[in-house]
């Protein structure tokens, strides 16, 4: 037994025969030490939902449960685990929602009914996805109160990556625009099962109130892309792809067109996105 009652997660894996599916990006992570770890880096569970994705086996959420979560509701595409799920709703009785769906199509906020949370060990083949996705929700502040979520470590760095740094691009202009994040801790390949190739890393990400600057979050999106794009030449190269005037684009947005996109501020992201919104006329 875990301490939760429930047996242990090699035991679960077992007997619902999870043999890990690389295509679903499935990496689990046995120790409950380590997940109640993750659990307890989200900051208060009582008064808050918990949206999972990707529960697997379950080893997260009981962590999740095991802190004192009011409610997890975990969304996971792969039928073969919600037998073993089920098998914890029965230990917390109304304490757990499955939610049987692909989470790059669950309307997550209408999910949640007060306070929410997002907490994910996420699969990697969609996490950068869906990140963004979140970073994109409307209206802002969102509907959860922070996010926090396992990343490949190099796709850690680029979510907290300063202008400048080698790792600043497109995630961290989106994520440092509309929120405060920080990487908190490292986790060993050797946690999961299967080991993944590389280390992984816990990242937290805490709303702003109000985004750093104003701009379409959709606008914004499109010319980051742009310029990182060719990220080693001058802007007024790599912003020519956005289908208007580059050079006018950048000095209306006050800017140097000999600059590159690594040493533009995200203030300065945000004026080149008004700018090109106010060019096409929208
Ligand atoms: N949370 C578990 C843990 O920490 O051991 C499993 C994490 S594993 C890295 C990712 C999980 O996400 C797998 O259970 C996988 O089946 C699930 N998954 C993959 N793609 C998904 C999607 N599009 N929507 C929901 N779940 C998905």
């Amino acid at each position: 037994m875990s301490g939760d009652g429930l047996p242990p997660l090699r035991e679960v894996i077992a007997a619902h025969e999870l043999r890990a599916k690389k295509s679903l990006g499935q990496n689990f992570l046995l120790d409950l030490n380590l997940t109640r770890r993750i659990a307890r880096a989200a900051g208060a569970l009582e008064d808050h939902e918990i949206v999972e994705v990707g529960p697997g086996p379950g080893g997260l959420t009981r962590a999740l449960l095991m802190e004192g979560a009011k409610r997890v509701i975990a969304i996971e595409r792969d039928r073969r685990c919600i037998d073993a799920l089920q098998e914890i709703e029965k230990a917390y009785p109304g304490r757990l929602t499955i939610v049987e769906g692909d989470a790059l199509e669950v309307d997550m906020a209408s999910l949640v009914s007060g306070p929410a949370r997002i907490v994910a060990n996420l699969p990697y083949n969609v996490a950068t996805v869906l990140l963004v996705g979140w970073l994109q929700s409307e209206p802002w502040p969102p509907w959860f109160e922070s996010l926090t979520l396992m990343f490949q470590k190099e796709v850690a760095e680029r979510i907290i990556a300063a202008p400048g740094a080698k790792s600043y691009g497109r995630l961290a202009v989106l994520a440092g625009w509309r929120t405060q994040a920080e990487k908190l801790f490292d986790v060993d390949r050797a946690a999961f099962t299967p080991p993944p190739k590389v280390t992984s890393s816990i990242v937290h990400l805490v709303p702003r109130n109000e985004p750093l600057a104003p701009a379409n979050p959709k606008t914004l999106e499109k010319v980051v892309a742009a310029a990182f794009n060719q990220r080693r030449k001058m802007i007024r190269a790599s912003l020519k792809s956005l289908g208007v005037d580059a050079g006018a684009l950048i000095t209306e947005a006050g800017l140097d067109p000999q600059e590159r996109a690594e040493r533009l501020t995200i203030e300065e992201f945000c004026a080149l996105a008004r700018t090109f919104d106010a060019m096409k006329g929208t």
